[in-house]
């Protein structure tokens, strides 16, 4: 997915305007992605549709590239579907119940165990019990595990049901003052009805504050089907997406979330009792997107760069009225931008070649300096700016006549050019060659 999104948006880099036809080309490729990654096709669908809406609809920022803008809008939509915040456990209980549902070999058992540590490690006292008395090893599996983590397990006797289990387990919580309680459930294969009546009646008689349904993250669009089904006939208050250290990753949480409105809590990431994340949504947007890096220079060009600005230089552009009080303005906005090496360094496939960059930040401060010197009826005016106050300015500045004259040069040269171009973005691009 990562890759396929990354070449789909590369496209974009070029390009001139985000045009129309531009996000329609852009979109079809990111759909492409999202299909091979396995995510719903319906979910992809809507989610291209408020991607496509946001494009359109989106201001324009001058200081961003168009591709940049893209990878902007998509990731701004990933992070909404995929739920904004991280959403954390509701603990308001006395105590708190968690109830664990889930297709069989999902990872019920072993993320039962894996809450249970997290949250001890958090300060809470989790005591942990097994309702799956089909299959007697399971139980035991519980009961292993609890004690590898040195937490107590409510055992089940023989012909005990699994409702009279649950009862019993919150009887015993209650009563020896644990804060938590993790309930494991049995699993089958297939949604089974029995098993669903029995899960319902175990979640009706607890009253969980957390029902989370363990789900297979290989099993991508099953996965949805089995969300939708549980959502629908037990109703959840999370998702638990386990085994996403494998290739599905991304595809599965993006239309889990999306189908069942469900956040997802937490990822398991290995079958040790400490591979638990809790899910962030920024971080598997970027992860999906497979571009951190660029977000970080979405964000520090859009903080920089004064759109209002921006907007009034491209009116004085058309009037042609650019002089260097602008050109200042201009310089200015890049400094805020930080080193420039440094922004460029984050765009992809630049690499090495950012050595080799004709950017100087000396010659933008000392620019800046010169222009400093000047009176402000110079800046306006720069013909009036003879061989005497060359001198001056040259004095003030603590630069040479050579460099007041290069300046001046350069500047004439900017301006020939910038009638060339319409939108203060280009321009921006365009300044940097002079640097
Ligand atoms: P249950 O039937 O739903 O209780 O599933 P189990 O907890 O018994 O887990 C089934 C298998 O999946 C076991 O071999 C676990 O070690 C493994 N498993 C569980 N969670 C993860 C995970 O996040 N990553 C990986 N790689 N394996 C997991
Ligand atoms: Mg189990």
């Amino acid at each position: 997915l990562t890759e396929r999104l990354e070449k789909a948006l590369s496209g974009f880099k070029d390009r001139g305007k985000l045009s129309a036809e531009d996000i329609k080309k852009g979109l079809r490729e990111i759909r492409l992605a999202l299909l091979e990654a396995d995510v719903n096709y319906k979910v992809v669908k809507d989610f291209l549709q408020r991607v496509e809406n946001r494009a359109l609809s989106s201001e324009v920022l001058e200081s961003l590239t168009p591709f940049q803008q893209m990878v902007k809008i998509v990731y701004d939509e990933l992070v909404e579907t995929l739920g904004g915040k991280a959403s954390g456990l509701n603990l308001t209980g006395k105590p708190s119940v968690i109830l664990l549902a889930g297709l069989q070999g999902s990872g019920k058992t072993t993320t039962a165990a894996k809450l249970a540590k997290y949250l001890k490690k958090k300060g809470h006292n989790p005591l942990l019990c097994s309702t799956d008395i089909y299959r007697p090893a399971a139980i035991d599996q519980l009961r292993i595990l609890s004690e590898k983590i040195e937490l107590p397990f409510v055992s089940a006797t023989p012909q005990e049901k699994a409702l009279e289990i649950a009862e019993r387990a919150l009887k015993i919580a209650k009563d020896s003052g644990r804060d938590v309680l993790i309930v494991d459930t049995a699993g089958r294969l297939h949604i089974d009805e029995a098993l669903m009546e029995e899960l319902k009646a175990i979640k009706d008689f607890l009253k969980p504050q957390e029902v989370l349904l363990v789900a297979d993250a290989m099993m991508g669009q099953d996965a949805v089907n089995v969300a939708q089904t549980f959502q629908e006939r037990v109703g959840l208050t999370g998702i638990i997406l386990t085994k996403v250290e494998g290739d599905a990753r991304g595809g599965a949480a993006f239309s889990i979330k999306e189908v069942t409105g469900c956040p997802i809590k937490f990822l398991g990431i290995g079958e040790k009792l400490d591979a638990l994340e809790v899910f962030h949504p920024e971080r598997l947007a970027s992860r999906i997107l497979g571009m951190g890096d660029i977000l970080t220079l979405v964000e520090k060009a859009q903080e920089a760069f004064d759109i209002k600005k921006a907007r009034e230089l491209e009116k004085k552009l058309k009037k042609l009225q650019f002089d260097l009080e602008d050109l200042r303005e201009q310089l200015q906005q890049m400094k805020k931008l930080g080193s420039i090496k440094d922004i460029l360094s984050f765009l992809p496939g630049l690499g090495k070649k950012i050595d080799n960059l004709p950017i100087n930040e000396k010659e933008i401060h000392k620019m800046e300096a010169i222009i400093n010197s000047m009176t402000p009826q110079e800046r306006r005016n720069p013909h009036i700016i003879n061989a005497s106050r060359k001198r001056r300015i040259a004095k003030g500045s603590g630069t040479t006549v050579q460099d007041v004259n290069k300046l001046l040069k350069s500047f004439e040269e900017m301006k020939t050019l910038m009638k060339q171009f319409k939108s203060p973005g280009k321009m921006h691009g365009f300044l940097r060659r002079f640097m």
